[in-house]
């Protein structure tokens, strides 16, 4: 936002500009700090879910704007990639441009902070909507990786399981002429890429039985496990609340436990800077960028903070 400000004004306006988006955002911080730590105090026992937004400063980009659209064309579907050899042929390529970007991520101070409440005993299970296994990176025990993980690949045939990393010494192997210059990075560990380039890519097939790979992630379109969601329903059933981080909740595979934390009675808390599709069934909605706000809140509840007095509510409550 800065950097779009400053090119159409003069440098002391966009200073200024600077200046005052910098005090907003200390302000929402000033009111959504004590605010969680309050949200945290009443409710000992929390059911987290991230999405793409926590991992974002990691360099990992997201699907949606803060209104919740898609930034780029939709991503591929389960049905694409399973009938159609031209559109796993257009997967593979790109991933092997965006798949470095996933495995070279650094958790950042969000994952942390998470890591931390959980061994304060503050979260009982952390699901994720994101396949980057940043929170495992971080520390984090209780993770449900609601939509896979995007580090290994199985066969459709055989079913075995190998590693990302060994498909890619694959992938390099096959097209030795696949510049990582000509791409730009996406989500997931996707890229773009010219579509002359995705005509002559060869996707490596299964190395036991010949069969078609496909990275171990639910896509769009594709169905989670049952016992993946009956997990963390009984997560819910047995927590105080639900604290959704940085997903718009378009997807009904996240919504779905906020909705199911309204029905069981359960307090929702949601901290994202845009608009999210249960802002209605929030308790308490939060618009401060996750990795401050979460690493003070951490932070105070290490120190053993108590929570202030009730402030003015979130600046940012109307999804910003
Ligand atoms: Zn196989």
């Amino acid at each position: 936002m800065y950097a779009r400000c400053s090119k159409r004004i003069k440098p002391d306006i966009a200073a200024q500009v600077r200046t005052k988006a910098y005090n907003g955002a200390m302000n929402c911080l000033n009111t959504d700090v004590p605010a969680l730590q309050r949200f945290l105090h009443n409710h000992a026992r929390l059911v987290v879910i991230t999405g793409a937004g926590i991992s974002a400063s990691s360099g990992i980009p997201t699907y949606r704007d803060r209104g919740g659209s898609w930034k780029h064309s939709a991503p591929i579907t389960h049905q694409e990639f399973v009938s159609d050899p031209a559109k796993r042929q257009r997967y593979w390529s790109r991933s092997l441009l965006g798949w470095p970007v996933v495995r070279d991520a650094k958790p950042n101070l969000a994952h942390r902070a998470l890591t931390r409440l959980e061994q304060l005993g503050h979260i009982d299970l952390l699901v994720t909507q994101n396949v980057d296994r940043l929170h495992q990176r971080a520390g984090s025990a209780k993770v449900v990786d609601l939509h896979g993980r995007i580090d290994q690949v199985r066969c459709t045939q055989c079913n075995a399981n190998t590693s990302r990393e060994s498909v890619q010494w694959r992938l390099l192997r096959d097209n030795p002429h696949h510049s990582a210059e000509l791409a730009a990075p996406r989500p997931d560990g996707d890229a773009d890429v010219p579509i002359a380039l995705v005509e002559s890519f060869t996707v490596p097939p299964c190395e036991y039985c010949g069969g078609v790979l496909i990275p171990d992630v639910v896509f769009f379109g594709g169905s989670i496990p049952k016992s993946r969601v009956a997990e963390c329903n009984e997560a819910i059933a047995s927590a105080d609340a639900v604290v959704a981080i940085g997903s718009s909740l378009q997807v009904f595979s996240g919504f779905r436990f906020c909705r199911l934390a309204g029905q069981l009675g359960k307090s929702l808390a949601i901290i994202n800077p845009g608009r999210t599709q249960a802002d209605a069934l929030a308790n308490l909605k939060l618009g401060s960028d996750c990795e401050p706000l979460l690493q003070a809140v951490a932070t105070g509840m290490s120190d053993g903070a108590i929570p202030s007095a009730p402030g003015s509510p979130s600046c940012t409550s109307d999804g910003g």
